[in-house]
């Protein structure tokens, strides 16, 4: 018998020999409203102008909620601002602490609903929302309620304070993860919040506002609007927030450091990036090519860290791409839902449609297109997983965020190189280094101007080590002591 052709490995290993059973979550015992408006004062409030958030997965609706204009965003500032005043400032951290750790346990409690709810609202396979996702979440809520009666051995003779009410604005990529990054360390320095959680995927931050009243969390020191950027642009405007937290896109985050230049609001933006991962020669090649798979396919590639350019050396450059397709043909996508999916539906089919245009681009400007040939479900907005070789630096592909399941792949010779190509976009949020040589590994990564590097993975987060970035990838850290900083004043 004579030994397969290396491209129909693939095929023998995962194609018609090896199908995996259908494997899906049931959503029976999963429980929400249809329509929801606003989380206020405690409540769940009416709203106007309803709209619906569709579960990108089937294409069909899954609730409708609303939208909040000025009077509502003025509502919940004005809660937020009761609640600071007359309670939670003068509450003792052991007390915040003790409503953080309640908070924590129960969504821990209530975990395979939220993530039932977050791979239905936001498309990411159960696998994720299940072991990372939700466990994050809570373990954010249980982190920050260690500091909050620490706040004076954290920072020695500051006497650090709350700094009053906070307006948080979060996208659609990790709802409740950017949702626990927000609230957990705003109430545990003492402050009080209105949060907007995307448009998209407003669902799991109705559920959390649910487990908010199950901790009896006092009313209004959480607030939750519903709304699009209108929504999240009145809230940056109201003039008795103290401090705007964002997580978004560059272009609204320039948006938002205009509105607010020359008041006394506080800023931290984290915003998009173009991460690099670099594979240097020296590295466990099959280690590394599961890194390239979790860096760039992981979450469908929208993640604001993902390892979306690889910078491999050229020596192994060949090799690589060779392992990569390989492991790419045996990626599972389809139904968020089913234990097996390794990639979910992209969350919008506006999204979808930003990427589809993005590798047009890539195409027309010469770079060469590979994408696994898997079997796409008949509705909803899946994107097939993407490679792109004989990338330039000046192409687009190589410098704009795509936010999709789709890798530029550049070659280079030198550590001089690879750090002058990591380093040479407007971005600075987050690279991976691959190598046998820890001494090579920390010098390349104290060379990278990136706000988080990781050595010998990718896309590691712990609520104990701080996240964010550096030029238009935004100011401010959030995670770990760093990311308290903010929401005091010191
Ligand atoms: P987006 O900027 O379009 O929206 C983010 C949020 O801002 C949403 O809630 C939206 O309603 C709101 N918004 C829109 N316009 C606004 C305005 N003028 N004023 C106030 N609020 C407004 O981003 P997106 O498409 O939801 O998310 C994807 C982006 O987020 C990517 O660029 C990604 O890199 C970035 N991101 C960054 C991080 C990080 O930690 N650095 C984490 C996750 C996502």
């Amino acid at each position: 018998m004579t030994n397969p052709a290396p491209d129909s490995i693939p095929a023998l290993l995962f194609g018609d020999l090896w199908q995996y059973a259908p494997a899906p979550e049931k959503p029976d015992f999963v429980k929400f409203e249809k329509r929801y408006g606003h989380f206020i004062n405690g409540k769940f409030v009416e709203g106007e102008n309803y709209f619906a958030s569709i579960n990108p997965a089937t294409e069909e609706t899954l609730l409708e909620v609303a939208t909040a204009d000025e009077k509502m965003v003025d509502q919940a500032v004005q809660a937020a601002r009761q609640a600071y005043e007359k309670v939670w400032r003068k509450l003792s951290g052991t007390e915040r602490g003790k409503y953080l750790y309640r908070i924590g346990r129960l969504i821990q409690e209530n975990a395979m609903e939220l993530a039932i709810l977050e791979s239905m609202d936001n498309g990411k396979p159960i696998k994720e929302t299940r072991d990372i996702d939700v466990p994050l979440c809570a373990a954010h809520f249980l982190y920050y309620a260690g500091w909050a009666d620490k706040l004076s051995y954290a920072f020695p003779g500051a006497n650090p304070s709350p700094i009053g009410v906070a307006g948080q604005i979060i996208p659609w990529n990790f709802p409740l993860l950017m949702l626990a990054w927000k609230l957990a360390p705003a109430l545990a320095a003492g402050n009080t919040v209105v949060l907007k959680p995307a448009e998209t995927t407003p669902l799991t931050a109705m559920k959390i506002a649910e487990i908010l009243q199950k901790a009896e969390l006092p009313a209004g020191v959480v607030n939750i609007i519903n709304g699009a950027g209108a929504s999240g642009a009145a809230l940056v405007r109201h003039p008795d927030v103290n401090k705007i937290a964002f997580t978004g896109s560059t272009e609204v985050g320039k948006i938002i450091q205009r509105n607010i230049a020359g008041t006394p609001k506080r800023l931290t933006l984290e915003l998009g990036g173009k991460g690099a991962n670099i594979i240097f020669e020296d590295a466990a090649l099959d280690q590394a090519v599961e890194g390239i798979v979790n860096g760039i396919f992981f979450n469908q590639g929208q993640v604001c860290c993902a390892g979306s350019r690889l910078l491999v050396q050229e020596s192994v450059a060949e090799q690589v791409v060779a392992k990569l397709k390989v492991r790419m043909a045996s990626l599972r996508v389809g139904d968020p839902l089913d234990k097996n999916t390794d990639v979910g539906a992209i969350n919008s089919r506006q999204q979808m449609e930003k990427i589809g245009g993005l590798v047009a681009q890539g195409e027309r400007e010469g770079a060469h297109l590979w994408q696994c040939d898997c079997q796409l479900p008949a509705h909803g907005f899946f994107f097939r997983p993407s490679i792109f070789t004989e990338v330039a630096m000046s192409h687009t592909i190589a410098q704009e965020e795509i936010f999709g399941p789709v890798l530029s792949i550049l070659t280079f010779r030198t550590p001089a190189e690879a750090v002058e190509k990591a380093n040479n976009t407007q971005y600075g949020l987050s690279a991976g280094i691959w190598s046998d040589k820890g001494s090579k590994l920390f010098k390349v990564a104290g060379a990278l101007r990136a706000g988080v590097v990781w050595g010998n993975t990718y896309n590691k987060f712990d609520p104990a080590s701080p996240f964010g970035g550096y030029k238009e990838s935004g100011f401010g850290r959030e995670g770990g002591l760093q990311g308290l900083y903010p929401y005091l004043k010191l």
